[in-house]
C-alpha cells in the first residue's frame, strides 16, 4: 500500500465507472514511482482500467533540444516497459490543462493521479486542470522520500533546519519499493499507436545543443549509472567529490531530474553498499537533505527565482550593494559564450556547454561570478538560471533554482563579512579555488581550445 501521506487530495471527484490515468510529468520512469502505484491502487479497488498518460506540453518548446532529447527517449523506454505490463500508454500534445482536461472526459475518467512538481509554469497548469475536470484529483510525491508537506509544513532556513525532521521520518519512508503489476481489468477502448513524429513535429526548439556523448538519456542507462558509481567512486566520495577535476561524483542529477530513477532506489542501493560509512553518510546528505531542501523552499515561496524569495538580511544587503561598481559587467551572451576574462570561469562555462553538467563546486563560483559581473542581483539571477536551464542536462528543476538563489541571494545560507557587490552573501574567489584543486589542470580540461556549440 502507498503511505497515504504521500498523497495530496486535490479535488473530490462525482461518481464516474471510468478508469483512473496517471498522468506522468516530472516521473519518467515505470519502476520505483509512487505516483504509478497509487494510481495502480486506485484502480483496482474501483475494478476499473489503469491508463497512463504523458501531455507533451509548450514547456517542451522553451529549454533546448537536449532537454527535449533527453524526454522523448525516457518516454520511449516507458512505453516499452508499460507494454510489457499491458498498461495502455497515451502520449498527446497540446496545451497541458485542456489536454488533460479533454481525455478526462473523452474516456469518463473518475480519477487523475499526477505526480508532485512545485515549480511553474507547472503548478498552475495543474491548478488549471483541477478547475477543468468534474473527477478527483490526486497528487502523489514520487520524487522526495520524505514527502515534501510531510518532511516540514513551511520554508525552511538552511539545511541544518531541515536535517532533524527528515531523520526523524526516515525510517518511515525509507522503505522497499512494491513493483507495478499487471492489470486484471483490461481497457476496453482503443489505444493508439503513439506517433513520436508527430512529438518531434510539435517541437519548435533549435538543433544546435543536442545531448552530449558522455549520457545516455532513460531508466535503463541510470541503472548503469548508479551501479558503476557504487562500484568504483562511492569508495572515496566523501574527500573526493569537491575535486572536479576527479571522476568523484555519481553523475546522477540529470536522471533524478527527469525522474528516470527514484531517489529512494539510489538511497536504497547506497545504505547497502560495502563502503565506509563517512562516505555513505556524505552522500545520503546530497542526495536526501540538500535535495529535497530544494523542493521545499520552491514549494513554499512563492516568488523562489527572485530577491524577494531570500531571506531579509540578503535582501538588505543586496539592495545595499546594488549601486557598487563593478569592475567587469558582461552580457548574456559574453557569458554563454564563455567570453570573460576570468579563464576558470570560461572553462567552467565549456565543460556546461560540451559536457552537459557541470560539476558541484564549480557551480558556485561560477554563479557568484554572474553576481560580481552583472549591474544588478536579480540580473544575475536571470542570466545564472537561464544559462543553467539551457545547458545543464539537470536544469529546468527546484535544484537550480536553489543552487542559483543560495550563490547569488543567500537562501539556506548566512551573512558574511561584507564585502563591495556582494555585500553579506558569501563571496568565493581564485585563490580559493585554488585552494581546492589544480586549478591549471581543470583548465586544460575545458580550456580554449573545447570548442562551444558545435555538437
Ligand atoms: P553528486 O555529488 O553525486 O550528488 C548526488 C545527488 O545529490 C545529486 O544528483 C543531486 O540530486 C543531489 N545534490 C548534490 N548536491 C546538491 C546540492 N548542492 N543541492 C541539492 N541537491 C544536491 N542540481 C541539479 O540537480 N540541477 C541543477 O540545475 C543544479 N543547478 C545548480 C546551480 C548552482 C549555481 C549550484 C550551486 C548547484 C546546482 N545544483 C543543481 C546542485 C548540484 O551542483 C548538483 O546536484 C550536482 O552537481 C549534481 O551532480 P551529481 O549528481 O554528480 O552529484
Amino acid at each position: 500500500m502507498v503511505d497515504t501521506r504521500r498523497v495530496k487530495t486535490l479535488k473530490e471527484g462525482n461518481e464516474q465507472s471510468g478508469p483512473v490515468v496517471y498522468v506522468m510529468a516530472r516521473e519518467q520512469r515505470v519502476e520505483d514511482n509512487w505516483a504509478l502505484l497509487y494510481a495502480q491502487q486506485q484502480a483496482i479497488k474501483a475494478n476499473v482500467p489503469l491508463l497512463v498518460l504523458f501531455v507533451v506540453g509548450p514547456m517542451f518548446n522553451s529549454g533546448s533540444r537536449r532537454h527535449n532529447d533527453w524526454m522523448i527517449a525516457s518516454l520511449q523506454e516507458v512505453e516499452v516497459s508499460l507494454q510489457k505490463l499491458q498498461i495502455p500508454f497515451f502520449v498527446e500534445c497540446g496545451e497541458w490543462s485542456h489536454t488533460v482536461a479533454s481525455f478526462v472526459k473523452q474516456h469518463a475518467v473518475q480519477e487523475v493521479v499526477i505526480d508532485f512538481n512545485p515549480l511553474e509554469p507547472v503548478r498552475s497548469w495543474r491548478e488549471e486542470m483541477v478547475h477543468a475536470v468534474s473527477c478527483a484529483v490526486s497528487m502523489v510525491d514520487a520524487r522526495n522520500i520524505v514527502p515534501c508537506w510531510i518532511a516540514s509544513p513551511k520554508a525552511e532556513f538552511a539545511a541544518y533546519t531541515l536535517r532533524p525532521k527528515i531523520h526523524k521520518l526516515l525510517p518511515e519512508f525509507l522503505t522497499q519499493i512494491p513493483k507495478v503489476v499487471m492489470p486484471t481489468v483490461k481497457f476496453a477502448g482503443t489505444v493508439p499507436t503513439i506517433d513520436w513524429g508527430e512529438v518531434e513535429r510539435f517541437r519548435t526548439v533549435s538543433n544546435e545543443i543536442t545531448i552530449p556523448k558522455y549520457f545516455t538519456p532513460g531508466a535503463i542507462a541510470a541503472k548503469k549509472v548508479l551501479n558503476r558509481f557504487i562500484s568504483s567512486r562511492l569508495d572515496g566520495y566523501a574527500v573526493k567529490r569537491n575535486d572536479p577535476t576527479l571522476e568523484a561524483v555519481s553523475d546522477l542529477s540529470p536522471y533524478l531530474r527527469w525522474g528516470n530513477i527514484s531517489a529512494q532506489r539510489v538511497a536504497l542501493e547506497v545504505k547497502a553498499a560495502e563502503v565506509p560509512k563517512a562516505d555513505k553518510d556524505a552522500y545520503l546528505e546530497e542526495l536526501i537533505v540538500r535535495r529535497e531542501l530544494s523542493d521545499n523552499y520552491v514549494y513554499y515561496t512563492k516568488d523562489y527565482a527572485t530577491i524577494a524569495g531570500a531571506h531579509a538580511w540578503a535582501q538588505t544587503t543586496l539592495h545595499a550593494h546594488e549601486k557598487d561598481t563593478r569592475e567587469y559587467v558582461y552580457t548574456y551572451e559574453e557569458f554563454e559564450n564563455a567570453a570573460t576574462h576570468d579563464e576558470l570561469w570560461n572553462a567552467m562555462q565549456r565543460q556546461m556547454v560540451t559536457t552537459g553538467k557541470m560539476h558541484g563546486w564549480c557551480r558556485m563560483y561560477w554563479a557568484k561570478k554572474i553576481l560580481e559581473w552583472t549591474k544588478s542581483p536579480q540580473e544575475a539571477i536571470d542570466v545564472a538560471l537561464s544559462l543553467n536551464d539551457r545547458f545543464e542536462l539537470d536544469g529546468r528543476d527546484s535544484n537550480g533554482v536553489v543552487g542559483v538563489m543560495w550563490s547569488i541571494a543567500g537562501v539556506h545560507d548566512r551573512a558574511w563579512t561584507e564585502r563591495q557587490v556582494f555585500g553579506k552573501i558569501r563571496y568565493m574567489n581564485f585563490n580559493g579555488a585554488k585552494r581546492k584543486f589544480d586549478v591549471a589542470s581543470y583548465i586544460q580540461m575545458y580550456g580554449k581550445e573545447t570548442s562551444l556549440f558545435n555538437e
